[in-house]
């Protein structure tokens, strides 16, 4: 059995609107496949459709009660964790575990208090946008701006830095994500975005950009959505390693993990359907980089940044 640490699903928000089970469901995770692996350690982010924006609080309200729900259904099985010593509990107990964390900083409506207060209900990872314009900087879709980081998203990092809350940078502007750098006293991360030097869109990141995330001590989460791992052909497990092989070059082992995007991407790479299929892409990944790598990317990397931020 082989351990997982997977930094970015969108199932909650998808088993909600479909009224499904974490505990078994359609989409590409759920519990019964997380316990094929080893201490699998699962970040659940809350995704606001931008529909939702008016609603922001009220609506990721609901999906924070959904996730406990379902993580009280299934307590024997999963637990949340707060903190490392959590995670370690959950391991001694074979439990899987889940990080909430919230996907775009709409969710806090402007307000810098509901950081503690989502902290108080065990977020502890957020991303500051999503991809458009928000309260707190602007996100990937408005390059044209230039525009970087607000005082209210500077504020932001410094109240999630202080309280333990990991910062994400996927779906950032460039701009923005060097304010998070030059504002960081902790690791960060990009929890699901590859690299732009193999696959050229704004999702990705740049070289230099990688290397500040290294600098700090965070990590890049591998994203398995096949435009922004090529957009030339048929996406095959060889492009996943491209990415993987630039960014081991350009920053070497330990700044790499998983950041799947599983639930929240409508198409995967070939020979990839779902999270129990992860087995066979690490098998893959274990024949060209061997055993110490494929342990540090699949797990050992996230939970470093792990123990040093929550
Ligand atoms: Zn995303």
């Amino acid at each position: 059995m082989r351990s997982y640490g997977d930094g970015h699903c969108d199932t909650i928000v998808r088993i909600y609107e479909k009224g499904q089970e974490l505990f078994c469901n359609d989409g590409h995770i759920d519990i019964q496949r997380l316990t094929n692996y080893k201490a699998p350690l699962q970040f659940f982010a809350i995704w606001l459709e931008p529909r939702y924006y008016p609603i922001a609080m009220r609506q990721t309200m609901k999906y924070i009660e959904f996730y406990y729900n379902q993580i009280q259904k299934n307590a024997d099985l999963i637990g949340h964790i707060n903190c490392f010593d959590d995670l370690e509990e959950n391991k001694k107990k074979n439990k899987i575990s889940a990080l909430l964390s919230i996907e775009g900083g709409e969710a806090l409506e402007g307000e810098i208090s509901a950081i503690h207060t989502y902290h108080r209900l065990g977020v502890r990872s957020m991303s500051l946008t999503w991809n458009h314009r928000n309260q707190l900087a602007d996100g990937v879709a408005e390059k044209d701006s230039k525009g970087g980081l607000t005082k209210f998203g500077r504020d932001a990092v410094a109240e999630m830095e202080q309280l333990g809350m990991i910062v994400d940078v996927s779906h950032l502007s460039e701009p923005g994500f060097w304010d998070v750098y030059n504002l960081a006293k902790r690791p960060f991360i990009a929890s699901h975005s590859n690299a732009k030097t193999i696959c050229d869109v704004p999702r990705n990141l740049t070289d230099n950009q990688m290397r500040a995330i290294a600098d700090k001590g965070g990590v890049i989460g591998l994203n398995l959505y096949p435009p922004f791992l090529t957009t030339e052909k048929e996406v095959e497990v060889e492009d996943i390693f491209r990415h993987i092989h630039h960014i081991l070059s350009v920053v070497g082992e330990d700044f790499v993990a998983l950041g799947t995007d599983f639930d929240g991407i409508d198409c995967c790479p070939k020979g990839i359907s779902d999270v129990k299929d992860m087995d066979y892409f690490f098998t893959e990944m274990e024949n060209e980089y061997g055993e110490q790598v494929v342990e540090k990317i699949c797990s050992k990397n996230l939970l470093r940044v792990l123990a040093e931020v929550i």
